[in-house]
Order: structure tokens, then C-alpha cells, then sequence
């Protein structure tokens, strides 16, 4: 049984391009730890075997250090840096609308007059989501658009001054002159380096290029979505021991269902980067650390019974309903149903249209149900399938559509009580930092 599982990872690692001395690393530690002639009976193996890799692919793309964070209160200068391309524009404005929903006056300063459109872009971008931005389309010299950026809004009292910087296509002598010079004038709390996902295992050399020219102090991995490699860059970068503060992606067929800051597509696309919740969702757990950060974030109140259950490791049919209604109140749908527990991987990976009419069925049978069967854990359904019945009537379901939800409703339950709950997830994940 061992030897088959570790081949499926082996196999998915390689084709996440993960160094193979890495997998190789891997595979012995998991060896080591799972020797399962020796366990005793009554040890559940197979549970065993998921917290051995689960906790071996943690160690994999775990940077050891914990991410920066800006100081609010405090002038905190960031400087953006990376090779054309790799999504740094891009990246800043989400890094701005990130700490601007968490209460920090936040503003950008383009430096980039290397690339046409460049000022143009971070100006649209910055528009949409209502952050000041500085610029010009006349001066030509970067490090004066530095320092004339950076005074003008450390003089305005701003707390996040996020400064992108131009790219090269390559790394080439004039691009590290150009970044030691405006890091120099700017003396930045924080560099971040952009890098872009999608390079893989070559992410080390970028990596090692960059933090040898510019005192790096964190680095973003961006495209993070439907490439094959990400999980390649993020090990690799882990392994040079820096320190990974954010993952971006983009999702695919991506549409802003429910935008409730209207800001525009894209922006809300920017995850901090936590070993555990990362590894938690690539393994199907649903990232609840990052679920009860957005609905803090948001005050939704209602929400307090769930994370109460959750917290107990129990789900209940009602539970349920109240992640439906988050979704609808939260969206973009897709990004959301990505995040949450106990919405079925099936169902976060519909597009918008598809995943929300199942919303509203699986909604509809839900409103059908008692007091007595919400509060349940759904076995009553199966001790009683007459229920079932009353309720296809009720809603305008189906059988086989009530049937669909109780199996999904039942296996997300499981894996609740399996966690012991989120609380027993959140607390490993604040022993494994
Ligand atoms: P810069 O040259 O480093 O400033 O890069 P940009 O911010 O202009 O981004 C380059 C391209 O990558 C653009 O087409 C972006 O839309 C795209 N991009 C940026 N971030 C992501 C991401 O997380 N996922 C995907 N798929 N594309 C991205």
C-alpha cells in the first residue's frame, strides 16, 4: 500500500517539476517515518500514511521564516523587483488592495520607464481599486520618479508606499544597477522580488541572482493557477531558505459574479503564502486558515455558529447552508468555493454559471428540511429515506440531487471530525511556523 501511494506522489511531484533530489529526500523521510510492519494494530495505517506525507511535503515548502508584514502607524516602503513579465505591476496594485482592506493608507509609485505602458497600466489598475498612485509620462529617470513618489506621499502621511520598479527580459547589468540605485535613494523597508510561477526549478537560480544584488527580504511566486509547475518553483525557492510571502493566481474562465467592492476581476487573487494551508489544499482539505481570514475581514457575523462548529469538528446540514450563503454574499463565486471547506472540489472547479444554479438547488432542498434535520449530521436521512421524498417534493429536487448533497454534506463532515476540527488544523499550523 505504501509503495503505491509514494509512487502517486512521486509522480505528481516530478510533474510539478520538483527537483528530484528533493523527491528523492522526500521519499526516504516518508520511508523512515511509515515503517508499517511495525505498527501496531489498531493504528489506522492509512491515516498514518496522510499526516507522514502531509507533514513531509510541509517540510518541503516550508521557508523556515516567517513573512513580512508591513507596520501600520509606521512609514513602510516597499520596493517591487523581477524580470519583465513576471507580474510585478500586476502584483502591486493586489499587494495595495490587500493592506487597504486591512485598514492601511496605502499608495503606489511607478518607477518603470523602461517599458511603454508601464505607468499606464499601474494608473488603471491603481484606478479601479480607488489607490492613489504617482507617476509621470515626461520624466524618463527612474530614481528621480523614486524619490519625487516616495517624499511626495511620506509628506501625505501615507503607511504603505509600494514601489514598483521596471523589468528587464533577462537579468541583465543594467537592471541590478538600475534596482541597487533606487533601493539606495528609497532605502526601502522591504524588497520583494516578483517572480513568476510557471520557471519551475530554475526559480533557484533566479532567486539566488536577485538576493545577491538587492538585500531581498521576501518573495512573491506569481501565476500560481493551472500551471503545471508551481509546486516545482515554490520547493525550490524554499530550499534557498527565503522567504515566500504571497501566491498569486489567476483563475480560469475567471468572471466577478459577485464583486461586493466592485474593484474589478483579478485583484482579490493574492494568497499568503502558509506552508500548511497550501499543502492542506492541494491535498483537498480546503483552506479554512485563509476562510476565516477573509470572513473576519469581511464581519460576517453570521458566520460565528460555523466557525464555532467547525472549530468542535462538526458540520451540520445547516452549517452547510450557511456556507452557501457566504458564497453568495462573498464571491467572486469560483475564487471563494476554491477556499472553503466543505464545498465539494467538483463543484469549486464549475464555472461561475454551473456552480451556482447547484447553489440554489442544493439552497432549495436545504430550506425544505426541519429544524431537527438541519441541526443533524444527516444520518437521519438514511435511517428514513421517506424524508427524502418529502423533501423532493418540498423543493422541487430531485432524489437523486438530495442524495448528491447528503454525500457531499457527509464527506466533508468526515474530514471535519478527522481534523479534530479547524481549531486542531489552525493550532498545528502555529507550531509548524
Ligand atoms: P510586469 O512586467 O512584471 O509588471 O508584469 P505584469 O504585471 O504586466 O504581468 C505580466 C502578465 O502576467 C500580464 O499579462 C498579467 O495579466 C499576467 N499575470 C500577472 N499575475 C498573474 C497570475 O497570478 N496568474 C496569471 N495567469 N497571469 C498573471
Amino acid at each position: 500500500m505504501l509503495d503505491e501511494v509514494i509512487k502517486d506522489i512521486q509522480r505528481a511531484l516530478f510533474e510539478s517539476d520538483v527537483n528530484a533530489r528533493l523527491v528523492k529526500k522526500l521519499t526516504e523521510n516518508i520511508k523512515k517515518t511509515c515503517k508499517l510492519d511495525e505498527i501496531p494494530s489498531g493504528v489506522n495505517k492509512k491515516k498514518l500514511i496522510q499526516k507522514t506525507i502531509f507533514d513531509e511535503l510541509i517540510k518541503m515548502v516550508d521557508p523556515g521564516t516567517e513573512p513580512w508584514k508591513p507596520i501600520k502607524g509606521k512609514v513602510n516602503i516597499v520596493m517591487f523587483v523581477g524580470l519583465q513579465g513576471s507580474g510585478k505591476t500586476t502584483t502591486c496594485t493586489k499587494l495595495a488592495f490587500y493592506y487597504q482592506r486591512k485598514g492601511f493608507k496605502v499608495c503606489l509609485v511607478c518607477t518603470d520607464t523602461f517599458r511603454a505602458g508601464a505607468f499606464d497600466q499601474l494608473k488603471q489598475n491603481a484606478t479601479r481599486a480607488k489607490i492613489p498612485f504617482y507617476g509621470s509620462y515626461s520624466e524618463t529617470d527612474p530614481v528621480q520618479l523614486a524619490i519625487d513618489g516616495v517624499d511626495k506621499f511620506k509628506s501625505e502621511g501615507f503607511d504603505l508606499i509600494i514601489v514598483d520598479t521596471s523589468g528587464r527580459h533577462k537579468q541583465e547589468a543594467e537592471l541590478f544597477a538600475e534596482m541597487k540605485q533606487i533601493s539606495d535613494v528609497v532605502q526601502p523597508t522591504n524588497s520583494i522580488f516578483v517572480m513568476d510561477g510557471t520557471i519551475g526549478q530554475a526559480a533557484d537560480g533566479q532567486a539566488k541572482a536577485f538576493k545577491s544584488t538587492v538585500d531581498i527580504g521576501s518573495i512573491i511566486i506569481t501565476k500560481m493557477d493551472g500551471h503545471a509547475k508551481g509546486g516545482g518553483a515554490i520547493s525550490a525557492v524554499a530550499a534557498t531558505g527565503s522567504n515566500i510571502m504571497y501566491i498569486t493566481f489567476y483563475l480560469p474562465k475567471f468572471n466577478l459574479l459577485f464583486s461586493f467592492i466592485g474593484t474589478g476581476e483579478h485583484i482579490h487573487d493574492l494568497e499568503p503564502f502558509t506552508p500548511k494551508s497550501f499543502i492542506g489544499k492541494m491535498m483537498g482539505m480546503g483552506d479554512i486558515s485563509g476562510l476565516i481570514e477573509t470572513v473576519k475581514d469581511l464581519n460576517l457575523d453570521q458566520n460565528k455558529n460555523l466557525m464555532e462548529n467547525l472549530e468542535k469538528g462538526k458540520f451540520t446540514l445547516r452549517d452547510m447552508r450557511e456556507q452557501f450563503q457566504t458564497i453568495q454574499s462573498i464571491g467572486p463565486l469560483s475564487k471563494v468555493m476554491q477556499m472553503m471547506p466543505g464545498i465539494p472540489p467538483e463543484m469549486a472547479q464549475m464555472g461561475d454559471k454551473e456552480g451556482t444554479k447547484k447553489i440554489k438547488t442544493f439552497m432549495c432542498i436545504i430550506d425544505s428540511m426541519t429544524e431537527k434535520e438541519l441541526d443533524s449530521d444527516g444520518k437521519l436521512f438514511i435511517q428514513q429515506p421517506t424524508r427524502i421524498h418529502r423533501i423532493a417534493k418540498g423543493s422541487g429536487g430531485t432524489v437523486m440531487d438530495i442524495e448528491e448533497m447528503l454525500k457531499q454534506h457527509k464527506m466533508f463532515a468526515e474530514m471535519v471530525k478527522n481534523l479534530g476540527g479547524a481549531k486542531g488544523m489552525l493550532n498545528q499550523q502555529g507550531k509548524g511556523r
